[in-house]
């Protein structure tokens, strides 16, 4: 299994085209078994990433996940970074009409972009499974987002103020991952974050789990193809506060808004 799925990441490297000789690679760490697992598969495919951890601040989990990532990238010799949510006076909470997970991906999505971007990397790479881009997918089709499915690619190109992204999992399945953490005895975080709970995407992965990881590999399959036929963004507007990118049409990004409204409650 452990080759298989090694295998599997190294030809959606190479047919892709994701990682470049030159590249300088950050790997972005949740303490989970899907970034911990891209990261260990990395090293053993003889990169050289250096990792980021987000600590949300969220009791307890955000302590266990940080011991995770601090005991895997000393097992791996792999240089990491902590940005923390709090230097930025944000909590991981409800931001009306945000539901949390909103506010997490949007911060998440944010610091690690903006921190590769400082700090030189070439390419981001995160643990996204076939699973998540499946669930991606569904929760699209519910809405009728379909601009939003144009992201759902191995490689998203870099432009002004954006790191290039690649997801090096995205034809790997979470079963897969389990027996790889098994087979190797990585250290991973076992709880769930507690805001996880009954939230849309648990259920469509549950949905999903009893189907084979092939029959999900050829779903990923058709998704890319549905995905190629529509392009992704390359202009975008530039927020008025961060001048970072933004697609609000009032000039202030998610981010910002998110930060001014815990500004506002100080
Ligand atoms: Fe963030 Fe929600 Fe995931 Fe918890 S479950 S880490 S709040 S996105
Ligand atoms: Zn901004």
């Amino acid at each position: 299994m452990a080759n298989k799925i090694k295998n599997i990441v190294k030809n959606t490297i190479e047919k892709y085209k994701m990682i470049e000789n030159n590249d300088r690679i950050l790997v972005a760490l949740s303490g989970g078994k899907d970034s911990i697992t891209l990261l260990h598969i990395l090293t053993k495919l003889g990169y050289e990433p250096e990792a980021v951890f987000i600590n949300l601040r969220i009791p307890e989990f955000s302590e266990k996940s940080k011991q995770i990532v601090e005991t895997i990238t000393e097992e791996t010799n792999t240089k990491f970074h902590i940005i923390d949510v709090e230097d930025y006076g944000i909590k991981i909470e409800k931001v009306p009409p945000r539901p949390v997970c909103s506010v997490c991906g949007i911060v998440k999505r944010y610091l690690i972009n903006r921190f590769s971007v400082e700090n030189g990397f070439s390419i981001v790479l995160t643990g996204h499974t076939m699973e998540d881009e499946l669930v991606f997918f569904l929760n699209n089709l519910v809405s009728g987002n379909f601009e939003y499915i144009a992201k759902q690619k191995p490689v998203l190109e870099r432009s002004e103020k954006v790191s290039k992204k690649g997801r090096p999992l995205f034809f790997v399945s979470e079963s897969e991952i389990e027996k790889y953490v098994k087979e190797n005895n990585l250290p991973v975080l076992t709880e769930k974050c507690p805001n996880s709970k009954g939230n849309k995407q648990e259920r469509f992965k549950e949905m999903l789990k009893n189907l084979h990881p092939e029959t999900k590999r050829n779903m990923m399959k058709n998704v890319l193809k549905i995905s190629e036929k529509f392009s992704v963004r390359k202009e975008w507007n530039y927020c008025k506060l961060c001048g970072y990118p933004t697609e609000s049409k009032d000039g202030i990004c998610s981010f910002c808004k998110i930060k001014n409204y815990f500004e506002s409650k100080k």
